[in-house]
């Protein structure tokens, strides 16, 4: 983890001065944007916690989403094995492509898979408040967590069933409606899938 005290130890002289520098979605884990940092430049985004480069083609400091808004908020900078390369991990605020598009990367096959499920809880938490009509995540909402809960069991069950006969399609469908379903439930109780990954971390540790 880097900090305005450790990052005169990088491999500046080395790389010329400027390294790269892969943003990511704290979230998910999603690929947004690359870009380079100079020692002024990192000073900066760890100063004001907004992502800042410097931008070769304007030769200048560039705090992503100066003209646009859609600015990255930085959550920590790290750097790889031989400090030459470094990671942000960061919340955008808006699309992080000038081409309105949430990565630079739009190819979903660039994403790891599991970020979908971020992606998933972000539309389902979308959901609260909304109009019961418009989505079945809404009427869920609108019909309390008694009900939310009991289809939460039902779905356990039957993917327990599925898994218990051996039927592979029907478990991979099961298995779905119950991430979607206890998705729906943590939402209902103000929880996040972060809460629950923290639990599973700390058992980790043990
Ligand atoms: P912004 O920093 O979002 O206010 O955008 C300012 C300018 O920076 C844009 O007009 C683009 O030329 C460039 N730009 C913005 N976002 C990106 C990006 N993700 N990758 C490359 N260039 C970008
Ligand atoms: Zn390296
Ligand atoms: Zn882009
Ligand atoms: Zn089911």
């Amino acid at each position: 983890k880097l900090n305005t005290d450790n990052i005169a130890q990088l491999a500046w002289e080395k790389m010329d001065g400027l390294l790269p520098c892969i943003v990511q979605d704290a979230m998910s884990g999603k690929v947004l944007m690359q870009g380079f940092m100079n020692q002024e430049a990192m000073l900066h985004t760890l100063n004001s916690k907004q992502v800042t480069f410097f931008s070769r083609s304007k030769q200048r400091l560039w705090t992503k989403g100066e003209v646009s808004n859609n600015t990255l908020d930085l959550v920590e900078l790290s750097s790889d094995c031989d400090n030459d390369s470094i990671i942000a991990l960061a919340t955008p605020n808006g699309p992080t492509c000038h081409t309105g598009t949430e990565s630079c990367w739009n190819d979903d096959a660039a994403q790891p898979d599991i970020s979908f499920i971020a992606d998933l809880e972000r539309l389902i938490a979308s959901r609260k408040g909304a109009d019961p009509d418009s989505s079945y995540t809404a009427s869920l909402y609108a019909s309390g967590i008694k009900r939310i809960a009991q289809k939460v069991g039902e779905e356990g069950v039957e993917t327990a069933l599925a898994a218990t006969v051996k039927d592979l399609e029907e478990l991979k469908n099961e298995s779905a409606d119950l991430l979607y379903h206890l998705l729906v439930l943590l939402q209902a109780s103000d929880l996040n899938l972060s809460d629950v990954i923290g639990v599973l971390k700390q058992r980790h540790k043990k």
